[in-house]
């Protein structure tokens, strides 16, 4: 793709304000009023087509099982007044019928008293018999005789009609999910077809001019269209069959052809992105022109996702999720799956939930239902859920999220050690079995590749240094990454350590300035000659570091009392400089090599950066622990850091 749109001029700087904002709860229920009661949408289907969804009715059982008085084992039909005074010492005769019953024949002559008929596991009990003597607990005598030494309760292995599943019993109730189980229950009564919920059919449709489909190359100020794929995955996972239309750009017309279109051909309709009610974004008024009621909410007192948009045109719902994908996904999961799961004929979700404890205090609008991404980490007196969020825009948080807690609306903060309630985003806790908060470094997924490969599951949880080091003097983690530079000693992470925590050398990290291979200005100079000359030319641009980053400091050696341009661009992290760099927002900055070659960057280095580790003494014999000792120091550990750029420690 080459696509590369013109910026479009502003037609209007007017943006309407969310003038109406709803509660959450007030949302949902009128979104749920303009919606239910609605025909039930079942479907009659073969038992071999129903695995995995939801029962529409009722399921009564139209027969009997067992459909007859069966024996439980092989042996003897009998009438046990014949046993009443069987003994050891004075054994009963009973005479044998002239009949075998084996599974499947229906027996032809009674058993009369006096009588015995053979019969195998699984034979009807023939008239006149009402109990089993077991083979082993019976004597032949002759070919036509046994001796029994043992009386028979009446019923013994017997298994009487209908003791399994009663005629006339609710068999299955409506909203059961059917698995192999209800498949052989039904089976069992001889059931065929059932009634199931028809999935409904739900239209993805992703909007912006910037978006761009995975597997195709991105153009300058494009982004990849994550939406599009996680709604649609969301959809399916909560009883929906999901059809993605693409992603539309935002012209009015074009939209509202797609509109038109995926909503003629589903039950449902769901679009994320333009919601905001910025000059640029159309799709809510259109909505207002594809039926009646039209929209029911557009802005609800959630964080993330206050431009959420709810409408029900002509009884299907159409939704506008928040661009953001985190936002989106969790308006998605608060406000739709509710409906969707209803109209799939499903019951509600019920997520796993877990108490823990929050470290760290966490501030909240008044007035919004917030809703905070955490990690869970095992503590000293139970679970400890670290905020992992990065702001709506972050889809990594996600990933690295055990769940979520919900912070109310009439809150204005969750204070430090408070005990929440997080909802699990997957049934079960997997609480990890090494804790490493702190500094993120590229190099941390080469050293602990092994303990994955082993089955330990490892959390690294990016805080920065002076996060991680709080988090390890709380004992909350194993091992804390940490580089900060002391400016006095002129050294590197030990001046930084507490009582309780030891260091553990890392490895360095050659750090350096950036530019763009060829740029004369910097080609083949050191690093005070190249920055003397970006210094020389006016049109030159830095990208800096913020404050606090050991780079920074690197930075501000070299550039003593200038204040060149570009100075207060301050991002956080290496990757962010070189991006600057390579997309021509900047001329040069600092980082680290291997960020620098990744990006085919020109680099000069200047000084060694030191990465090391706090380690948690009270944890350190954890095996987890040990594990990550042993594969920092290994062959394979060293080499895959030299491979990568780094210099084991
Ligand atoms: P919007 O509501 O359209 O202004 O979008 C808000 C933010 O979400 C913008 O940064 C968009 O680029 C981003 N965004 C919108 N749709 C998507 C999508 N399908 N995938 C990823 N990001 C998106
Ligand atoms: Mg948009």
């Amino acid at each position: 793709m080459t696509k590369t749109p013109v910026p479009k001029k502003p037609e209007s700087l007017d943006q309407e304000q969310f003038l109406t904002i709803l509660s959450r709860e007030d949302a949902l229920a009128r979104f749920e009023a303009a919606l239910f009661p609605r025909e039930p949408n079942g479907e009659l289907r073969k038992l071999a087509d129903v695995l995995g969804s939801a029962l529409s009715e009722d399921v009564v059982a139209p027969i009997d099982v067992p459909p007859f008085d069966r024996s439980n084992v092989d042996g003897f039909a009998v009438r046990s007044a014949d046993l009443s005074a069987a003994s050891e010492a004075a054994p009963a005769r009973l005479r044998l019928n002239d009949e075998v019953i084996a599974c499947g024949v229906a027996p032809a002559r009674p058993v009369l008293s006096g009588t015995a008929t053979s019969i195998a596991t699984g034979g009807p009990l023939p008239r006149g018999a009402d109990a089993i003597v077991m083979v082993e607990h019976t004597q032949p005598s002759g070919s036509r005789a046994i001796d029994i030494r043992r009386a028979a309760s009446p019923g013994q292995f017997v298994s009487y009609a209908g003791s399994d599943i009663a005629r006339g019993e609710a068999l299955l109730r409506a909203g059961t999910i059917v698995g192999s189980r209800e498949i052989g229950m039904l089976a069992a009564c001889g059931i065929a077809e059932v009634m199931v919920a028809r999935k409904p059919r739900v239209a993805v449709l992703s909007t912006g001019d910037e978006l761009v489909q995975p597997g195709n190359a991105l153009w300058p100020a494009a982004i990849y269209d994550t939406n599009g794929a996680i709604v649609t995955a969301a959809i399916n996972e909560n009883g929906g069959e999901a059809r993605f239309y693409g992603a539309i750009a935002d012209d009015e017309a074009a939209l509202e052809a797609a509109m038109r279109k995926a909503l003629a051909e589903s039950d449902m309709l769901v679009l994320s992105g333009g919601t905001s009610k910025g000059a640029g974004d159309v799709s809510h008024r259109i909505i207002a022109r594809l039926g009646k009621p039209g929209i029911i909410a557009h802005g609800v007192a959630l964080k993330p996702g206050k431009p959420l948009c709810l409408a029900v045109c002509d009884g299907k719902p159409v939704v506008i999720l928040p661009g953001f994908p985190t936002s989106a996904m969790f308006t998605f999961h608060d406000m739709i799956v509710p409906v969707l799961r209803r109209m799939a004929g499903l019951p509600p979700r019920s997520d796993a939930k877990v108490s823990a404890r929050v470290p760290v205090r966490i501030a909240s609008e008044l007035g919004r239902t917030e809703f905070v991404m955490v990690s869970l980490v095992e503590g000293a007196d139970g679970l400890i859920a670290y905020p992992t969020g990065k702001g709506s825009g972050a889809i990594t948080s996600f990933a690295q999220a055990d769940g979520f807690l919900k912070i109310d609306a009439l809150a204005d903060q969750m204070p430090a050690n408070a005990e929440a309630e997080v909802t699990l985003f997957t049934p079960h806790v997997r609480v990890p079995d090494l804790v490493i908060v702190g500094s993120h470094c590229t190099g941390l997924d080469l050293v602990t590749a092994p303990l994955a490969r082993a089955g330990l599951a490892v959390r690294s949880i990016a805080v920065g240094s002076l996060g991680g080091l709080a988090a390890a003097r709380r004992g909350e983690c194993d091992l804390a990454p940490i580089h900060l530079f002391d400016d006095k000693s002129e050294t590197y992470n030990t001046p930084f350590l507490s009582e309780g925590l030891e260091l553990v050398p890392g490895w360095r990290r050659m750090q350096g300035i950036v530019f763009r291979k060829g740029d004369a200005r910097f080609e083949g100079k050191s690093a005070q000659e190249a920055v003397r000359s970006a210094l020389a030319d006016p049109a030159c641009i830095m990208v800096n570091r913020n404050q606090g980053a050991g780079t920074r400091i690197l930075i501000d050696r070299l550039l003593g009392e200038a204040r060149p341009d570009g100075y207060w661009n301050q991002p956080r992290s290496h990757n962010a400089v070189a991006a600057a760099v390579a997309q021509h927002r900047a001329d040069w900055g600092m980082t680290i090599a291997p960020v620098a070659h990744a990006s085919d960057l020109g680099f000069i280095p200047l000084a060694e950066e030191h990465y090391d580790f706090a380690l948690v003494r009270a944890r350190k014999q954890r095996a987890a622990v040990q594990a990550f000792l042993d594969a920092l120091s290994s062959e394979e550990g060293r080499a895959a850091l030299t491979k990568a750029g780094f210099r084991p420690a």
